[in-house]
């Protein structure tokens, strides 16, 4: 994988029980050997191809072990990377993601942190979540801070001002960090309407170690070039872990009051993400702009999409038939990824 692409893996979740006894018929065909997905109804049909097609017999290891394996050993040397889930309310984002519940079968984050704290016991990690519903910022972490902005270095390295970082010092810690936030966020919300599915969460792990100049492959997001011994240099690097709010919010038209403001925020915050990404992709238009200030995510993860950060869009997807719409729009969504 060249180091700016943005990989794109489609997850189809299983029906549910309830879809199951509703006895709804399913719309998408998988090829996951090859990759490619099929979607139809009345005999219309359109086939897509991914970097990766994870069928709905897939589980959590395998969805981990194919998709974040290059993005890790990256990201362990020194590389921001980012993966957006993306798809509509209850098509498995946060079932993939793994903040969901601590379930029988853990998603990519507890996976991920478990495997970091293994691979480098000599590191210093660290986390932050925050949420961003109608461009404000909450930290999950300290709800009540009201003032967290985006700033810059003269690196370009993105920070927070006034969101917590919390220390950890084993997979417990980061594990209860993950937990904490993830309650914060889902009190915040009414029970008509799912706070996830309205707004973006963002947690995000930052690794602090020292590591041999032979290990390093190139320039790192922050190599602060400090050799404290002969062949010792810091990196620091960041991993998002982006929860999208529910794509199906992208052209609500039916809204009134508040979910005006919050569909028009969502709105700009989901195609921002996709013209970014869509840029990045683009050979032909690597070196021209990249349209990172469009909005408030793209802004808070632009030192980590693009450049030598390593992306992967998880795009999520129902395969009931009732879902059909909503699935190829989140399947052309991944697509102009590519
Ligand atoms: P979203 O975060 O996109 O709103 P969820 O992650 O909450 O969706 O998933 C909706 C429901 O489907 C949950 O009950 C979840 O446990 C279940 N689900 C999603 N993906 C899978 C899967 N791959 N295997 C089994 N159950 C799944």
């Amino acid at each position: 994988m060249s180091p700016t692409a943005v990989r794109v893996a489609l997850r189809v979740r299983p029906l549910s029980t309830a879809e199951q006894s509703q006895d709804q018929t399913q719309c998408v065909v998988c090829d996951s050997a090859e990759n490619k997905l099929t979607i139809g109804i009345n005999s219309n049909y359109r086939s897509f191809t991914f970097d990766h097609v994870l069928d709905d017999t897939l589980n959590q290891k395998h969805v981990y072990d194919t998709c974040i394996g290059s993005l890790f050993d990256k990201f362990i040397e020194g590389f921001n990377a980012t993966i957006v889930a993306y798809g509509q309310t209850g098509s498995g984002k946060s079932y993939s993601m793994g903040t969901a519940s601590d379930g029988v079968d853990p998603g990519i984050i507890p996976r991920f942190i478990h495997h970091l704290f293994a691979a480098v016991p000599d590191a210093q990690i660290s986390a932050t979540f925050l949420e961003l519903h109608n461009e404000d910022l909450i930290d999950l972490l300290n709800p009540a801070s009201k003032n967290i902005s985006i700033r810059e270095d003269s690196r370009g390295n993105i920070y927070w001002l006034g969101a917590q970082e919390q220390t950890t010092a084993s997979p417990e810690q980061l594990l209860s960090v993950l937990h904490k936030g993830t309650i914060a966020r889902s009190t915040g919300a009414t029970d008509m309407n799912k706070s996830s599915s309205r707004s973006h969460a963002i947690f995000t792990v930052i690794m602090k170690r020292y590591i041999s100049e032979e290990e390093s492959s190139g320039d790192s997001a922050t190599d602060n070039g400090g050799k404290i011994a002969h062949h010792l240099k810091q990196v620091e690097s960041k991993f998002h872990f982006v929860d999208l709010a529910g794509s199906e919010r992208l052209k609500r038209t039916n809204a009134v009051g508040d979910r005006v403001k919050e569909g028009i925020s969502i709105n700009s915050g989901l195609l921002a993400l996709g013209n970014v990404i869509s840029a990045l992709g683009d050979d032909s238009r690597k070196t021209s702009h990249v349209p990172y200030r469009d909005s408030k995510l793209t802004r808070l993860l632009q030192d980590s999409l693009g450049g030598n950060s390593q992306t992967l869009m998880l795009a999520c997807i129902s395969p009931a038939e009732e879902d059909f719409v909503e699935t190829l729009s989140t399947l052309k969504y991944a697509n102009r990824a590519r």
